[in-house]
């Protein structure tokens, strides 16, 4: 079993040491396909491992509760100025411990207790902090959604894809207060235009929730919301391969409540380490080679899709245009759920999540979908002919669900595949 290059210094400890030690083995050797989920670079896992952990540092920038902060005050405006510039924004928060944080923080700032928010149906795509009934936020704001429209089998509009027409309808029933565009599970392009423009109609707020998609309107690869939104919010460790971690972008005029919002309103003191960490990665987002590990992203997604299709799976929505496709199973196997196939393919070191489809007939719990990513495989080197064998391996698993040998064959060939493109090889100093 190896071991990763920051784990040297954990030499008093053999439990985490050892339990270390297995997940670097866990994520060199096996498929990491949650949509999610990303490889930091060695520089920001520097960062993180900093002494920047060591430091107080309640307030922002020039306005600390503790002395000390001189050189926190440059790593933190460092981060802001880095994230300003790199997506052409007013203001930047770094502070957000997560994408969760974040969206709370920008309803805290903007809206009262009570008011209307219109996002996006979970069962459609939607986060949690969407206004699910098990986040705090459909406690505190009266959440309304609108979907996707119905799916068809027109090869050429396959449907499944926002419903504009329902925006603007729910919009105009419910006069929300704000509208959240982004989501969690949907494979397409989200046009910040056309919710700009039922913001404007409805008088609402339009605040973009880009926790997937922020690498890739980083690289280019996917429309910025910031001319288009009122607030943007992120998480840095999706495709935008950063630290575990949220942050906010706004005009001018919201800075200082979402400041307020996310200190003192939400949390403590901020982690300076993982800021420092998003400094860097924002830093590497805007080099030219992240571009091109953008493009290659899209590019291994939709040649996934296509290899998916070709193995009987149909793809939510017909394919893809950014990072995720979206698997319905049912066409592939009408008895294989979600949930088993996550399990199968766990087995056969394929790490991917079930998901709801759209008006998927079993509960969550079970689902009849299933998300996978291509971001993460992507950082580690691979391109449109090893996502073409990854989607053969998985439908070899999962045709052979009961046949522990043809799993551990499957598994062999997952670890062969893996063994070529070791994520920390493709990092340079
Ligand atoms: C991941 C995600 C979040 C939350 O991020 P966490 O860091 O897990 O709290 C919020 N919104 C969307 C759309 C997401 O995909």
């Amino acid at each position: 079993m190896g071991s990763s290059p920051f784990d040297s210094w954990i030499t008093n400890d053999d439990e985490v040491t050892s339990l270390l030690a297995q997940e670097w083995d866990r994520q060199t050797t096996t498929l990491q396909l949650i949509a999610s989920e990303n490889f930091a670079s060695p520089a920001v896992m520097a960062a993180t491992g900093s002494v920047l952990t060591n430091k107080y540092a309640e307030g922002y920038p020039g306005r600390r509760y503790y002395g000390g902060n001189q050189v926190v005050d440059e790593v933190e405006d460092l981060a802001r100025r880095r994230l300003t510039a790199l997506f052409g924004a007013d203001h930047a928060n770094v502070q957000p411990h997560s994408g969760a944080n974040a969206n709370v923080a920008v309803y805290q700032a903007l809206l009262e207790p009570g008011d209307t928010i219109l996002a996006m149906r979970l069962d459609q795509g939607g986060h949690l902090t969407h206004g699910s009934p098990a986040s705090i936020t459909s406690k505190w704001w009266n959440f309304v959604s609108y979907g996707v429209t119905p799916r068809s089998d027109d090869p050429d509009n396959p449907g499944e894809l926002i419903d504009f027409d329902n925006v603007r309808e729910q919009a105009l029933a419910h006069r929300p207060k704000m509208i959240v565009a982004g989501a969690t599970a949907y494979a397409r392009r989200i046009d910040p235009a056309s919710f700009r423009e039922i913001a404007d109609e409805v008088g609402a707020l339009l605040m973009f929730d880009s926790a997937h998609v922020a690498g890739l309107i980083a690289g280019g690869s996917h429309p910025n919301p910031v001319p288009y939104s009122d607030v943007v919010a992120f998480t840095t460790h999706k495709t935008l391969r950063g630290p575990r971690g949220g942050a906010i972008l706004c005009r001018e005029e919201y800075a200082k409540k979402i400041d307020m919002a996310v200190f003192p309103g939400q949390q403590g003191g901020p982690l300076e380490h993982a800021i420092a960490a998003k400094a860097v990665s924002f830093k590497e987002a805007s080099l030219p080679g992240f571009s091109v590990y953008t493009e290659q992203i899209v590019a291994n997604s939709k040649a996934f899709a296509a290899a998916l299709a070709g193995e009987g799976f149909r793809n939510v929505s017909g394919g893809t245009e950014n990072h995720m496709v979206l698997v319905d199973l049912r066409e592939f196997d009408a008895e294989l759920t979600g949930k088993v196939a996550q399990e199968v393919l766990d087995r056969a070191g394929i790490t991917t999540n079930r998901n709801t489809i759209p008006d998927d007939p079993r509960s969550p719990f079970i689902t009849s979908g299933l998300r996978v990513g291509t971001a993460a495989q992507t950082t580690a080197g691979m391109k449109e002919g090893e996502f073409a064998t990854i989607a053969a391996l998985m439908a070899c698993a999962l045709r052979q669900r009961d046949d522990e040998a043809a799993i551990i064959q499957v598994r062999n060939d997952v670890a062969a595949l893996c063994s070529s493109f070791n994520p920390y090889a493709t990092f340079t100093k």
